[in-house]
């Protein structure tokens, strides 16, 4: 194992009181400016500064008067993952940043660059952690092998999003999709990460269209119902097996919402028309790759209007699983679209710097 710059520090002090400032509704912000008898105005040059501009100091808002700035430093913690290490891969497309919060928990996000291609536009897609390791315990994924550590704050999860869009404003570019595929489970966490959704998607925020963002969840049933009813972004289900048998063994969550209750749940939301659900297949040479799996997932999702992203396993050491080899892949995902399932294969990226999925844990130094 790699020893880490950024390793966790044993003396770490405990969290920092102060909460995030990013994490901040509007209406909040404004109420802090309000009770101090500031007047309204503060609040905007305040949220132009952070959401706007991804400032990383409340003294680069120099149009607040000095006691002003000392009075919010003392109130507000202003980046909440400022201490971070970034690594590149892939000729620079992929950036993995690594941060350390107050608390000494450590969390990553990813940065993935996609130039122009034909008809498509250049694309800019931050994948980040709603929480500090995850207790679902998947035995396939490096975070679940980590554990749980806590719950993230709206704020740390927002400035995950700050500090990319700063490096990529730096470069004269545009944060375009924000997915929540690093570490922990977002739907339980789920205050934090709809606060999150919120600041990312308003106009005074980062205006990011919810069609342009992606929650992926193991699939924890009444939350994800709550998810659509209560934001508009798109939903990934990671469901990586074709039977209950298997599911239990892959995902333990499946002993409380099996695969039945599940794909219910999914069934009744109220998916907006042409919206389709995203179904993610981790695939896991001799698990649940058989061709009888493709199979068996036709039957289950009949009636769902679905797109099947098939991810090859990224291994990392003492996984107890191997990938699937690609020709097997390939016929996954030939019997998938002969059946009329839009099935497409994940592209890894930065698997030199364990960037890629399910390895955002792995480079931790050895327990
Ligand atoms: N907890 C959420 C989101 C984080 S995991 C969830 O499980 O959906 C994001 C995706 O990475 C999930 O689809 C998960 O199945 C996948 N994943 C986890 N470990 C992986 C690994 N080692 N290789 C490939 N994909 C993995
Ligand atoms: Fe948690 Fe998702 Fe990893 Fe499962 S796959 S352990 S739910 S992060």
């Amino acid at each position: 194992m790699p020893t880490l710059p950024l390793a966790p520090d044993p003396s770490a002090p405990a969290l920092d009181p102060r909460p995030g400032l990013s994490g901040l509704a509007p209406d909040e912000l404004a109420g802090w400016f309000t009770e101090r008898g500031e007047p309204a105005y503060r609040a905007r040059q305040v949220g132009d500064a952070v959401w706007g501009r991804s400032a990383t100091s409340v003294d680069e808002i120099r149009t607040l008067p000095a006691p002003l700035r000392e009075a919010i430093d003392g109130a507000f913690r202003f980046d909440t993952v400022g201490d971070t290490e970034l690594r590149l891969s892939d000729g620079g497309l992929t950036e993995k940043g690594l941060h350390r919060l107050s608390d000494g928990t450590l969390i990553e996000s990813v940065l993935m660059h996609y130039p122009a291609r034909g008809a498509m536009r250049e694309r800019h897609t931050l994948c980040i952690s709603s929480q500090g390791g995850c207790a679902v315990g998947c035995p396939f994924c490096a975070t679940g092998e980590l554990g749980f550590g806590r719950d993230l704050e709206t704020a740390e999860i927002v400035d995950q999003v700050r500090h990319a869009a700063r490096r990529l404003n730096a470069a004269g570019q545009r944060l375009t999709n924000v997915v929540f595929m690093g570490m922990g489970e977002p739907l339980a966490n789920y205050g934090p990460v709809k606060t999150a959704l919120e600041i990312l998607t308003a106009e005074w925020g980062y205006a990011i269209s919810p069609r342009r963002i992606t929650v992926s969840t193991v699939g924890l049933a009444p939350a994800v119902a709550r998810l659509i009813a209560e934001t508009g972004v798109n939903l990934a289900v990671s469901l990586s097996a074709s039977t209950d048998v298997q599911r239990d063994r892959l995902m333990p969550v499946n002993r409380r919402y099996p695969l039945a209750v599940l794909l219910n749940a999914c069934r009744e939301l109220p998916l907006p028309r042409r919206k389709r659900i995203t179904f993610e297949y981790v695939l896991l040479a001799g698990e649940n790759d058989a061709d009888a799996d493709a199979h068996r997932l036709v039957r289950l999702l009949h009636g769902l209007r679905v797109k099947l992203n098939l991810i090859p396993f990224n291994p990392f050491p003492d996984a107890g699983f191997a990938p699937s080899p690609r020709a097997r892949i390939l016929r996954f995902q030939a019997i998938l679209r002969a059946q009329g399932i839009g099935a497409t294969i994940r592209e890894s990226r930065g698997q030199d710097i364990q960037a890629a999925c399910g390895q955002l844990a792995a480079a931790r130094p050895a327990a």
